[in-house]
């Protein structure tokens, strides 16, 4: 739909999770008129190239492991079973191309003006968009404006060739999976894409510069999942200082960079390459992919916030006050711009309470987002969830006298069948940690099978404040897991 109108009341840019959700609540609940700018793909980072294909790969792999369990249950399942990956990634496309289509959809629906193209800031009010396929500039003012352009993924400055390397936007364009892989990160998608490569059989290397990974993580998470890793066949590369150089020796095309928006950004299609690495202590390496998995970055460099006077934190993310406020008057921030909990269902929510807040009843104006007990999913192999604070955490925040930690480690049930030595390697482990005289529940930390869906309702209890005694008081479903949870001594 081309835009209408010079003025609105509302300007969003970026169409990805947070954008969307603030600009949906807008318009479609107050009717506010709105315009969404948006660069890349409607959807943004989680529809493209985040959460939606890499649950789906996520599931790919997890396939991989049940029929790798099967014989254990005496199902006759080949040693080599064939997979295609290739036709996989077409199929995951799609789904991706419909999702794009079903956001615009319901932006069209919602009287949401969408335009393609890069916003910029030419004033405090002002905002010029360089409309995609040669559309021309359009310029736009509104009282308020939303920046919600999310974050792109770091390629280290101070590696020779490391744009040989991808990023996770590159994972995703993967059709034929290398035979080794080096996976440079200790954080979620590190984690994540080293879980998924080797449950379908990569040869996967992980460089961390601990002795663990997801190191922000409660220590049992970090102990029990690194060794996890190690015993499903990971090769971790621990204290890594760091590579200083990456070398292609095959013939393949270069690789893509855009040139002009960051520095080093490789992510074009990833045809099987041969590369050798040589590490800051002298050691080299080949693989066939390299990836970068070392942390995100605020999306600020096109917007020109000199002009508003827009000011950015030490890490140059936003800076934004609990209302999504930035120090603009009339100019709001939220999601992976902030660097405020970079996840999805948080962009959105941050979204739809400023909508409430700009937009909706007098009694809505003091809306806004909590961010304190935000449940968390890592999809590795088993999943991770937790909430709320860690070990350490809690014993800083409490002091140890003040704190009660209930912890409990067993095999699954559906691992019961499995030989002795198998069973080890596949870890259930769940941590309560409760405050306080009334053991009120303050960290929730769990890794198994089924966590990351059963972390959503033990979510509601903490936010709603249980306490130990509340979870003994439901009665246990048996036999799960879960039950684990309202039954610890
Ligand atoms: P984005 O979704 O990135 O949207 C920003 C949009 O702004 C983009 O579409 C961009 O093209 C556009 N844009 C940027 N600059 C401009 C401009 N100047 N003009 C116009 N448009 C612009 N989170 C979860 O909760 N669960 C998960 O399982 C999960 N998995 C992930 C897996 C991966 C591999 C990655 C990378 C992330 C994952 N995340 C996950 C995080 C989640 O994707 C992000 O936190 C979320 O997308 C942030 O939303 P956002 O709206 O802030 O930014
Ligand atoms: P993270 O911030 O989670 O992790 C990056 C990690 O890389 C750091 O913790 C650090 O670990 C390590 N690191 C940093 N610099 C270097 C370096 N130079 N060399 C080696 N290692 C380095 O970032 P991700 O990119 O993994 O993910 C970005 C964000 O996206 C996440 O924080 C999360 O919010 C979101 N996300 C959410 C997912 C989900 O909800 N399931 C899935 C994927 C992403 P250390 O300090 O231990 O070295």
């Amino acid at each position: 739909m081309a835009p209408t109108a010079k003025s609105y009341d509302y300007i969003v840019i970026g169409g990805g999770s947070g954008g969307s959700g603030a600009a949906r609540r807008a318009a479609g609940w107050y009717g506010a008129k709105t315009l969404l700018t948006e660069n890349g793909r409607s959807g943004g980072t989680c529809v493209n190239v985040g959460c939606v294909p890499k649950k789906m790969t996520w599931y790919f792999a997890s396939v991989n492991e049940i029929l790798k369990g099967a014989r254990n249950y005496f199902y006759d399942v080949p040693d080599n079973v064939q997979f295609h990956f290739d036709r996989f990634k077409k199929r995951r496309d799609e789904s991706i191309l419909r999702l794009n289509g079903a956001y615009e959809r319901n932006w069209n629906r919602e009287a949401i003006e969408l335009v393609h193209g890069t916003a910029t800031f030419t004033g405090a009010k002002e905002i010029e968009v360089d409309m995609q396929n040669g559309s021309g500039k359009l310029s736009v003012t509104a009282p308020k404006i939303l920046i919600a352009t999310g974050s792109y993924p770091i390629i280290p400055d101070n590696v020779e060739g490391a744009e040989h390397g991808i990023t996770s936007d590159g994972f995703f364009d993967i059709e034929h999976l290398p035979k080794k892989m080096a996976i440079v990160g200790a954080g979620y998608i590190a984690v994540e894409m080293a879980g998924m490569l080797n449950a379908i059989g990569v040869e996967v290397h992980m460089f961390i510069r601990g002795e663990t990974f997801l190191r922000t993580f409660d220590p049992m998470i970090q102990e029990t999942m690194t060794k996890a890793y190690e015993h499903a066949g990971v090769i971790i590369h621990k204290s890594f200082k760091g590579f200083k150089k990456v070398e292609r020796l095959d013939q393949s095309p270069a690789t893509v960079t855009d040139g002009e928006a960051h520095e080093k950004r490789a992510d074009g299609p990833s045809p099987h390459k041969q590369l050798r690495i040589t590490d800051l202590e002298g050691q080299t390496f080949e693989f066939n992919e390299l990836l970068w998995a070392i942390g995100r970055a605020p999306e600020v460099q096109k917007l020109n916030l000199d002009k508003p006077g827009i000011k950015l934190t030490k890490t140059g993310h936003i800076a934004v006050d609990e209302y999504q406020n930035t120090n603009v008057e009339g100019i709001y921030a939220l999601g992976d711009v902030t660097g405020q909990a970079e996840l999805t269902p948080v962009a959105i929510a941050a979204g739809r309470q400023l909508g409430n807040r700009l937009f909706g009843a007098p009694e809505l104006k003091c809306s806004k987002l909590s961010y304190d007990h935000i449940p968390t999913v890592v999809f590795s192999h088993p999943e991770i969830g937790a909430i709320g604070l860690t070990e350490p955490q809690a014993i800083q925040q409490y002091g140890q006298e003040n704190i009660k930690v209930y912890r409990t480690r067993f095999t699954a049930m559906y691992f019961d069948v499995f030989p002795a030595e198998e069973k080890t390697k596949h870890p259930t482990q769940y941590k309560i940690i409760c405050a306080g005289p009334d053991e009120k529940v303050v960290g929730l930390h769990i890794l198994g099978e089924g966590s990351g869906e059963m972390l959503q309702g033990f979510g509601v209890a903490i936010k709603m404040g249980a306490t130990k005694a509340d979870f003994d008081r439901c009665v246990a479903i048996h036999p799960t897991s879960a039950e684990e949870l309202v039954t610890m001594r």
